[in-house]
């Protein structure tokens, strides 16, 4: 007898009471079978219990046969083995050995409890039910054996009634094993008489409604063997043993035992579970439904099949979490989210796809659904992330493509390959992350993406119009600022029509410049009448800048006293003239100063002298800014009239210097 564990014995030969005469259950059947290596044994394992009289030799059969270590009563004791039901493992053989002692009640005078119960849990879970009994119990319908075989056809019929047409799980052997058969009576005799008796107690029964016409080999196959005497016949007794034996291995043979259609179809990592959940069933004299029993089991190894599942693919989904939420775009997100889903899905069916279908089907798009609801954080983490990263590239793209010296000085180009290289780098990864097609999109993320690539796009086309606008102001001044120089140093009549003529000649081409490199720029009409504005205002500041510098009071001063020598010092050939005392002095005095004062009205106002070459700045549009807004007309103006009087005046006095000049020679020369 083994060690006690919570009361149920467990020798150490590895033997288990999986019920104890208390009628609980063991709570470590489960650790046992894993012990025996049969916990990922799937289908691949058979299960057999024996029904007997107290002392007929059962666990000595079970013994020889599976070569298992149940307890066998002491001879020379005659003690009792402990009562329940025991368990071993096949030895080299993928079998659960169940040795179900006390199911005799009858004879030992006690309520028949227990051998109702084990049959019923027997029934449930068995392939085999071995019935083993002496020759001598052969016929004795009265006989405790026949009370047995009646409470067995009847929980039988409660638990498979109805399920009969469907074969498989409901059908079980009955082998019926004679011992000390002397052979006098040959086993042919035997088991005619046996057949006609459980014929007899089916009949007998009164079955559930629905059922009447039901037969016993609607559920039972019946198989017969003697054994001869253990101790008069001991060596033949070994050898018929030996034989049966191998109707339980070789699977080849034509009266092999374990047909496939007894198997209760309960995968080994569930049998536990399952025992347990049977027998607490039976336990409280419930209703024992094994098509809900077996969903009941489903959903309880489905859960935890699938939690097991989840463990390691919840380490593994949560190694990239950081690195998600810290910013970072993670090179082969989708392919190592696609292997972490497949592992645990694969872990997941390996062990649960033996199970009711319906169950494992269900569970299995519960676990998807938390696989996707997991990962989905990193799929959008990774979205975003990569949106960020990509606009960031689009950005400095285009600054280094648009710098001086960068790939592209075409605007257009440059916007165009920035958006195309961000958006395929975009979809590039993104459908490498997307690895549900069904539940993630990131079709919203690109378009978000694209709106913002616009919105940097137009701050950049904006500076880049700016800049143009710039250069077309530079090069205009550049090209001002020479006939500006050469129309008002020579003073003429048509000075401001050929000034004028100039400048709405750099005007036009001034345009046309800024319209020509602004070309791809997909500006609006209402910023390229904006930008053609400012132009126009620059261009005329620019003139009227020039202009001023050309006028100031030294310079006009300076104009006004060579326009007077060149009239008053030099004939009309260039020579310069000596001044004889005949000379008409006050006269040509006279004439140049006139001459000169009238270039002080031409100068003070920009009027060419033939309307057509008139100018007027056009109004700019309402979405100037208002610090660009020029005083056109009053711009015309060069000098006040004050401005007209002091200079005529300062220069009368140097005019009168030269006069005085010219008088003093002639005075200088008669002296002579
Ligand atoms: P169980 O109570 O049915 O499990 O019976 P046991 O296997 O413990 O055996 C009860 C007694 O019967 C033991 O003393 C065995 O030695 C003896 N025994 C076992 N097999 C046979 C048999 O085939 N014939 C006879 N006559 N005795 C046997
Ligand atoms: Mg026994």
């Amino acid at each position: 007898m083994g060690a006690k564990l919570n009361g149920h014995h467990s020798g150490n030969s590895g033997q288990i009471q999986i019920i104890n005469e208390e009628k609980n259950f063991t709570p470590h059947l489960s650790a046992q079978i894993e012990r025996w290596g049969l916990r990922d044994a799937g289908f691949s394992y058979n299960v057999v219990a024996v029904f007997g009289s107290q002392s007929t030799g059962k666990s000595t059969l079970l013994n020889r046969l599976f070569g298992t270590t149940f307890d066998v009563m002491d001879e020379t004791k005659r003690q009792q083995t402990t009562k329940g039901i025991w368990m071993c493992r096949g030895m080299d053989m993928s079998v659960m050995v169940m040795d179900v002692e006390g199911t005799d009640g009858r004879e030992r005078g006690e309520d028949q409890d227990f051998e109702r119960k084990s049959a019923l849990f027997s029934l449930a879970s068995s392939e085999v039910l071995i019935i083993n009994l002496w020759e001598h119990q052969v016929g004795l319908y009265q006989g405790a054996n026949m009370g047995l075989l009646k409470t067995v056809f009847e929980v039988n019929l409660g638990l498979f009634g109805k399920k009969a047409q469907e074969g498989p799980q409901s059908r079980t052997l009955l082998l019926f094993v004679i011992r000390d058969h002397i052979g006098v009576t040959p086993l042919a005799n035997l088991q005619a008489t046996l057949t006609a008796d459980l014929t007899r107690i089916w009949d007998s029964l009164t079955k559930p409604s629905g059922l009447a016409q039901a037969q016993l080999s609607d559920y039972f196959d019946l198989s017969f063997t003697a054994l001869p005497h253990k101790i008069l016949e001991a060596q033949r007794f070994e050898n018929e043993v030996a034989r049966l034996r191998e109707r339980f291995v070789n699977k080849t043979l034509q009266d092999y035992l374990f047909k496939d259609v007894y198997h209760k179809r309960i995968p080994a990592d569930g049998v536990a579970v399952y025992m347990e959940n049977i027998w607490q069933q039976v336990q409280n004299n419930k209703d024992l439904d094994l098509p809900t029993q077996q969903e009941l089991l489903a959903q309880f190894r489905c859960d935890e099949i699938a939690s097991a599942a989840l463990n390691e693919f919840n380490t593994q989904a949560k190694s990239q979490k950081r690195p998600i939420e810290a910013g970072k775009v993670v090179q082969g997100l989708g392919e190592m989210m696609k292997q972490w889903r497949d592992e645990a899905l694969a872990r997941y069916d390996r062990d649960a796809s033996r199970y009711h279908n319906g169950v494992y089907t269900r569970k299995r798009l519960d676990l998807l659904a938390t696989i996707t609801s997991t990962l989905s954080p990193l799929f959008f983490g990774q979205l975003k992330n990569l949106h960020k990263s990509c606009l960031a590239t689009f950005k400095a793209s285009l600054q280094s493509s648009l710098s001086p010296g960068g790939k592209d000085n075409d605007f257009a180009n440059a916007i165009g390959r920035a958006k195309r290289e961000c958006e395929e780098n975009f979809l590039a990864v993104a459908q490498e992350a997307c690895v549900d097609e069904k539940e993630w999109t990131w079709e919203e993320e690109l378009l978000l993406l694209r709106e913002e690539m616009g919105a940097v796009a137009e701050v950049f086309r904006k500076d880049e119009t700016k800049k143009v606008v710039n250069l077309v102001e530079r090069s205009f001044k550049q090209q001002l600022s020479e006939p500006v120089e050469l129309q008002l140093n020579k003073g003429s009549r048509d000075m401001w029509d050929n000034l004028l003529g100039t400048f709405k000649r750099l005007l036009d081409n001034a345009e046309s410049l800024y319209l020509a490199k602004t070309k791809t720029f997909n500006c609006t009409d209402e910023e390229n009448s904006g930008s053609l504005s400012a132009i126009r205002r620059r261009a005329w500041q620019a003139l009227r800048s020039k202009i001023d510098e050309q006028t100031t009071d030294a310079v006009m001063l300076s104009k006004l006293r060579v326009h007077f020598e060149e009239r008053f010092r030099y004939d009309e050939q260039g020579i310069p003239r000596v001044w004889k005392p005949d000379d008409d002095i006050d006269g040509a005095y006279k004439q140049a100063k006139e001459q000169t004062l009238a270039l002080i009205p031409l100068y003070a106002k920009i009027a060419p002298h033939d309307p057509a070459f008139e100018y007027t700045l056009p109004p700019s549009p309402p979405s100037s800014p208002p610090e660009e807004e020029i005083d056109f007309q009053s711009s015309l103006t060069i000098f006040s009239e004050t401005k007209c009087l002091d200079l005529s005046n300062r220069f009368r006095r140097d005019a009168d210097a030269y006069y005085v000049e010219a008088k003093r020679s002639t005075v200088s020369s008669i002296a002579q």
